[in-house]
């Protein structure tokens, strides 16, 4: 099969779809990869690194577009990348279809093969291709959140780890899911003191068999939220509810209970955030302060560490690529569940009723 490897042109997006490691996995087996030139510069990966995997690499986005049978990317293409997009190609990446309608419909219009990584789902209900970058983001909470308590940055001043005869910072961790458990790891590392919250006991018990005793669990209620954020320095969010807006925990009049400088990174942002006072903000303006409380709500957290979050991502991927390339779409999703989910639109027809569904279209 010939894949295509197109730059990302989403603004701010240095991830690619595709590491030279993954190159080297489909060349091994017969398969043409084409990679537009640049493609993995923001990654730190260079042409040269694809082609001594045995890449061919071309100038444009149309080439690669025109000369492919399956293109494999990060984000969902935009405006630009519609017209590129051939009958019955097949497209893997992040499509996030429900939240555009655009989108939706110029991609039935193409009459391409849509599956999206973040419908990839295994037999226990857990998303792979989605996980990474929450791991991604889970960790880099609290390497954000460590900077932001600086008094420099409007924080409380506060190392989160002390030194010998000062006590260390307190982290508060909303979700004991895969944000909250990398958080609640990266937080302990530094040696502050880590209070984890869910409404999951199960998670709970998990994170009191593994964690350290610094690391406390407690069930997630309002009561416990309200008692916890007077004291603690940082407090990551890390909620989700499936499919739904996230819970608003921490509401607008319980910041005026916490210490001025107290930092909330509201990572379940992409979902509306678990904090009343949550916006969506950028890596060029991170934060903003409300009542002395400075807030970190950057929505694609990951795109700040393109080398990791690119590796974690294709590490995952790669897999369903190759099964994809090697057997072709009908037979790859036919003996493959999990990929089968990931199959939204199908030369012009949606079968992810869930995209149906979220604008009322009659099925
Ligand atoms: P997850 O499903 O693994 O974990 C969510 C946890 O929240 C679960 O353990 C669940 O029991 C818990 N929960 C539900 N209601 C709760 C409540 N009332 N109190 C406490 N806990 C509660 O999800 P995840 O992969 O950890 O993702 C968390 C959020 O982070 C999602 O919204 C995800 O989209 C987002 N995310 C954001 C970025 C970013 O760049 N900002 C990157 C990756 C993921």
């Amino acid at each position: 099969m010939r894949i295509g490897i197109p730059k990302e042109i989403k603004n701010n997006e240095s991830r690619v779809g595709m590491t030279p490691a993954g190159v080297f996995e489909l060349v091994k087996n017969n398969h043409t990869v084409y990679v537009q030139s640049g493609a993995g510069d923001g990654s730190g990966f260079f042409n040269t690194d694809y082609q001594q995997v045995g890449a061919i690499v071309l100038d444009t986005i149309g080439q690669v577009y025109a000369m492919s049978d399956m293109i494999v990317k990060v984000k969902e293409p935009i405006k630009e990348e519609y017209g590129l997009i051939q009958k019955g190609q097949v497209v893997f990446t992040y499509f996030h279809f429900a939240s555009s309608e655009t989108l939706t419909e110029a991609m039935i219009d193409r009459k391409a093969i849509c599956i999206a990584y973040e419908t990839v789902e295994d037999e226990d209900g857990t998303l792979p291709l989605l996980t990474p970058m929450s791991e991604v983001a889970g960790r880099m909470a609290i390497q954000q959140g460590a900077k932001y308590l600086e008094k420099p940055e409007k924080g409380r001043g506060v190392l989160l780890g002390g030194v010998p005869g000062v006590a260390p910072g307190k982290v508060l961790v909303l979700g004991a899911g895969i944000v909250g458990i990398q958080a609640a790891k990266m937080a302990a590392g530094l040696g502050a003191h880590v209070t984890i919250l869910d409404v999951n006991m199960k998670r709970l018990r998990y994170v009191n068999d593994v964690m350290p005793s610094h690391v406390v669990t407690e069930f997630s209620n309002e009561f416990n939220i309200r008692k916890h954020i007077k004291d603690h320095d940082l407090i990551i969010g890390g909620v989700l509810l499936r499919g739904a807006k996230a819970p608003n925990l921490i509401t607008r009049d319980m910041l005026k209970d916490m210490r001025p400088g107290t930092v909330i990174v509201d990572v379940a942002v992409d979902q509306g955030g678990c904090v009343e006072t949550t916006r969506p903000t950028t890596h060029e303006n991170p934060v903003f302060i409300i009542d002395d409380v400075v807030h970190y709500c950057v929505a694609n957290m990951p795109g700040a560490v393109p080398y990791t979050s690119t590796m974690a991502l294709t590490n995952v991927t790669l897999p369903y690529v190759l099964k994809l390339a090697n057997l072709g779409w009908v037979e790859a999703c036919r003996t493959d569940a999990s990929l089968q989910k990931g199959l939204n639109i199908v030369e012009g027809k949606v079968i992810y009723k869930e995209i149906i569904e979220a604008f009322n279209w009659q099925a």
